[in-house]
């Protein structure tokens, strides 16, 4: 077995996970990165990663809507590295409608990837991280997992689910050395947030610059979009000895949006 601890981060491609990943391998974790995208993009991505962090790293391109591609990512990264230490589920789409219009394949889709497909990372990975008395697993969730908007019903409804999936896998691995928190931040300006601006645009009928100040930072107290790089610093810091009684926590970076 490695030496090094190894990682998979789901939807590690682009944003918030990209960022995780990169942390984590700095942090001297082998990763298995995840996600969609162009392939030539993604394998640049992967190799300038385990050439700067001088760990391995390997891509599993699977398409997380199905349960059992989730299992067998998980399966086939445990088997790649000889071990799985730390687990984060972060791939996540958004729909943005109000719920008489909201699309039902838009509301399955959402379900299915922002809080299904941790349930059969996490269904996958315990038994492993039971057995060997350790594992770290961080579900990323939202200001959304605690408070709603209107026009997300369903990515409200996922992340709400999320932080109950973490609860009680919290629980179920406290005696293991098994960790399990969520990270809930408030805006990042990811693509995921750059690609629904249109569509609060339309469904409230504003320019780009009242959606950005009047609708996405409006909850912010902060006036000031999340860093990628603070959610990779939290993730990091979950799984290092410092964390080890942080048990179920769902920890906001959301420049005090919930404090309101
Ligand atoms: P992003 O769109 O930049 O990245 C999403 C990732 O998920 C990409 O790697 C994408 O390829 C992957 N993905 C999409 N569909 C997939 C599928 N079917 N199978 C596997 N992977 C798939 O988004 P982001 O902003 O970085 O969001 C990451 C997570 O953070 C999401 O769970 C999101 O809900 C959460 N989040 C984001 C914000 C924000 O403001 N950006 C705030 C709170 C929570």
């Amino acid at each position: 077995m490695s030496e090094r601890k190894a990682a998979l981060v789901t939807g590690s491609t682009s944003g918030i996970g990209l960022g995780i990943a990169t942390a984590l391998a700095k942090a001297g974790m082998d990763v298995t990165l995840n996600g969609l995208g162009d392939p030539a993009e993604i394998e640049r991505t992967r190799a300038a990663l385990e050439r700067e962090a001088g760990v391995r790293v390997r891509y599993d391109g699977a398409d997380l809507m199905a349960g059992e591609a989730c299992a067998a990512m998980v399966r086939d990264a445990i088997a790649a590295f000889g071990r799985l230490d730390v687990l984060v589920n972060n791939a996540g789409i958004q729909f943005v409608a109000p719920i008489e219009d909201f699309p039902v394949e838009k509301w399955n889709a959402i379900i299915a990837l922002n809080l299904s497909s941790a349930f059969h990372t996490i269904r996958a990975a315990m038994g492993h991280m039971k057995a060997r008395r350790y594992g770290r697993i961080i579900n990323i969730a939202s200001a959304h997992g605690h408070v709603a908007s209107p026009f997300k019903a369903a990515y409200v409804a996922a992340k709400h689910g999320i932080i109950g999936l973490t609860k009680t896998v919290a629980l179920e691995g406290a005696t293991f050395n098994v960790r399990c928190n969520a990270i809930a931040p408030g805006y990042v300006l990811t693509p995921l947030v750059e690609n629904q601006i249109p569509d609060t645009m339309k469904a409230r009928g504003m320019s780009r610059e009242q959606v950005i100040n009047d609708v996405l930072l409006a909850a912010q107290p902060t006036k000031e979009f999340a860093r990628v790089e603070e959610v990779a610093g939290l993730a990091v810091f979950l799984t290092s000895p410092a964390a080890d009684q942080i048990n179920g926590a769902a920890l906001n970076i959301d420049g005090g949006w919930t404090a309101q």
